[in-house]
């Protein structure tokens, strides 16, 4: 093998374009990881391709990031938004014309970097198809998610075969927490090669101005208690139990309470119910006037927003990993987060922040007084938040384990994978420890 194809790698996000906007729809934190592990990777020296489906004809068809980074949309179904839950059925002309991008352009993948299940069915067939390794991120685990939802989508039980099947089968999976990889061996197999890497954040970006610049810049008072929340509305991002703690502060009636809550598209979108429940929540409380909607920010201005909170709040009822909380803590604002998932392990509960548990209100009214009212705790958290991004949660420093993975899977012989996994996981630990 040489050198060149060593240092290529395809990563394939069906449902999870890295090249658009952020923030509306169903566009969140895997967008943004594959685009900045493509990024990252890319700087690095590696060649790197990273594959979606084409959802508008308005769209180009190839995004160049950097020399040496792009991002490919290929057809599969009608050229149109289709909510992942009902794209699993286009998955065979998806693969289709990769293969045919892949032949049009005289290689062929020796591996495969695969996001959420829909994307690791993709791998397992080029594994079949041309004998493509696989590394598989997961992004969300069906057996988590369907405990956290009323109505159980016709699809779970294809999902769930093939969450199981890829963990089986894959040359390596990507955990990108200990708890998330907990959940694996728990909740879908004993079977498979796990390695525990984080998802990163970008440390100059976040952190690049400080409070008082942030809040002139934004127009926002010096002496406001400003509470922040980023991300998609979706009813399992747990919005309303934000709206309803914030209701229940004791701060309200000073005048200073603020609550700004950013994200979501314009109506008429996908995303727009819940935006609207929300809305309607912060009538009925009369939250109206300390209550403001930013819209989608675009993450270019989302550090000021971070840098300008006393506190972020990340109340998910369920989250693999949520690259809110580190790019919060990366502009020095403590994180006030659910005890789940991946938030376990980015804030550390009275160091960096603090944790309460999913949907209870009254925790979180109790942990966002803790540090509205101690402005010197909160600038504690805040930089000691910083520390453990900048030593913890670096893109630079994620691309780097993932390259190091890759170089050892391609020059692996498909019978040393399983036993050099089991070092690697030690390796791994001792990293994340
Ligand atoms: N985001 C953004 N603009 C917004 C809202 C969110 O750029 O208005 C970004 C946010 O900065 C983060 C990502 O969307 O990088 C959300 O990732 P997270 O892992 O927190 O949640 P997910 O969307 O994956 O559930």
């Amino acid at each position: 093998m040489n050198s060149k194809t060593e240092q290529r790698i395809a990563l394939i996000s069906v449902h999870g374009d890295p090249a658009v906007e952020i923030g509306k729809e169903e566009a969140g934190g895997q967008n943004v990881y594959v685009r900045q592990v493509g990024e990252a990777l890319a700087k690095l020296g590696w060649e790197v391709e990273m594959f979606t489906r084409k959802v508008s004809a308005q769209q180009e068809t190839i995004v160049q990031h950097s020399p040496n980074c792009r991002t490919i949309r290929l057809e599969a179904g009608a050229v149109e938004f289709v909510p992942r839950d009902d794209l699993f059925g286009y998955l065979p002309e998806f693969i289709d014309n990769f293969l045919e991008y892949q032949q049009k352009n005289g290689f062929v993948y020796p591996l495969v970097h695969t996001n959420y299940w829909l994307s690791s069915w993709v791998g397992m067939q080029l594994k079949e198809i041309q004998g493509s390794k696989q590394v598989h991120t997961y992004h969300s685990l069906g057996a988590v998610k369907y405990n956290t939802i009323d109505t159980i989508p016709l699809i779970a039980s294809t999902r769930l075969a093939v969450e199981k099947q890829v963990l089986e089968t894959a040359e390596r999976i990507v955990a990108t927490s200990p708890q998330e990889k907990e959940h694996m061996r728990s909740l879908v197999s004993t079977k498979g090669n796990i390695d525990i890497i984080p998802c990163g954040t970008d440390i100059a970006k976040f952190g690049c101005v400080d409070r008082q610049a942030a809040r002139a810049e934004l127009g926002i008072d010096e002496d406001a208690k400003l509470v922040l929340y980023v991300g998609r509305f979706d009813p399992r991002k747990g919005i309303e139990t934000l709206v309803r703690a914030v209701g229940e502060s004791q701060l309200r009636e000073s005048g200073k309470l603020q609550l700004m809550i950013g994200g979501g598209s314009r109506p008429g979108h996908s995303d727009g119910i819940e935006r609207d429940r929300i809305e309607n929540i912060v009538t009925e409380l009369g939250m109206s006037d300390f209550t403001t909607f930013p819209g989608r920010l675009s993450q270019e201005i989302l550090p000021y927003y971070y840098a300008a909170a006393d506190v972020c709040v990340v109340p998910s009822h369920y989250e693999p990993f949520g690259l809110v909380a580190i790019e919060a803590m990366a502009s020095q604002t403590p994180v006030i987060a659910s005890d789940v998932g991946g938030l376990q392990f980015t804030v550390v509960p009275e160091e960096t922040g603090l944790l309460a548990p999913p949907q209870d209100v009254g925790a979180f009214a109790t942990a966002i007084d803790r540090i509205l009212t101690n402005p010197q705790w909160r600038d504690e958290l805040g930089q000691a938040a910083r520390k453990r991004v900048e030593t913890k949660f670096s893109w630079g420093g994620v691309a780097s384990q993932l390259a190091q993975l890759y170089t050892q899977l391609l020059q692996d012989k498909p019978e040393q994978t399983q036993q050099q996994s089991s070092e690697n996981t030690r390796k791994t630990a001792v990293l994340v420890s």
